[in-house]
């Protein structure tokens, strides 16, 4: 049984990101795995068990909030040391990096990716479109945020931008085009939509990761149809 911990929904929950994990859980449902999604309060504990943990986007304070919560026992990184499967959405990026700077306070964050976020000139609000070097199509999604993140040495970027912002406006906020950051099997990025139901390939990715397989089984992959559609669709968007 493959279990999907979505983190801090009541936190983490701005904007809508808490559908990744019914996507996810739809699609190893087509693909024949059996899953089942735990939530994860906020005062409750986080184990470190879990095959794919999901952070949403939130709002500055949220988001400390439950940064803190998730210092105390650290159970994600150990999670992750042990191969688990991260999605991190926004705020959920920004926690998952080495430091988080608001208006109001410094925050030393989880460290799983080697990135610090910084308030920008401007929030970056709008529709977005990135290529990743693990899809052959781009990823589209919608981003609203104040923060601008850089990419320490150790970190790689998740995409390249081709519309909309990412990390930072590209000149502006000293960030070269590129949107999120992927380090092993910790994946984090600026796509709300959910990223995953606009995206359902990534869903595969992240699926397949948790299983330690390269990719799903073939029935899922070469007649889904609504995948194909998604791409199809995306790409009018894009143009
Ligand atoms: N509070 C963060 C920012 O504005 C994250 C926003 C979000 O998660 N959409 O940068």
């Amino acid at each position: 049984m493959l279990e999907i911990i979505r983190i801090h929904n009541e936190l983490l929950g701005t904007y809508g990101d808490r559908g990744n994990a019914d996507v996810l859980a739809f699609r190893a449902k087509l693909a024949g795995i059996k899953a089942r999604i735990t939530d994860i309060s906020y005062p409750d504990e986080l184990p470190s068990t879990g095959d794919i943990y999901l952070l949403g986007g939130a709002e500055d304070a949220a988001q400390a909030l439950s940064l803190e919560a998730m210092k105390k026992k650290m159970a994600l990184n150990k999670a992750v040391k042990k191969g688990a499967v991260v999605l991190a959405i926004c705020a959920g990026f920004q926690i998952l990096g080495s430091t988080f700077i608001s208006r109001d306070e410094t925050v030393e964050g989880l460290g799983l990716l080697d990135v610090t976020t910084a308030p920008g000139s401007r929030r970056l609000v709008g529709d977005i479109a990135i290529k990743s070097k693990f899809f052959a199509e781009p990823l589209t999604g919608f981003e609203n945020h104040g923060g601008v993140t850089t990419l320490g040495s150790d970190a790689t970027p998740f995409g390249r931008v081709i519309a909309g912002n990412g990390n930072g406006i590209a000149g502006v906020d000293g960030i070269a085009g590129v949107d999120g950051a992927v380090s092993g099997n910790v994946f984090g990025t600026y796509l709300h939509g959910p990223v995953l139901a606009r995206n359902p390939e990534f869903a595969d990715l992240l699926l397949a990761r948790a299983l330690g397989a390269t990719n799903l089984p073939a029935s899922i992959e070469a007649n889904d149809e609504l995948a194909q559609r998604y791409a199809q669709w995306r790409r009018s968007v894009i143009k």
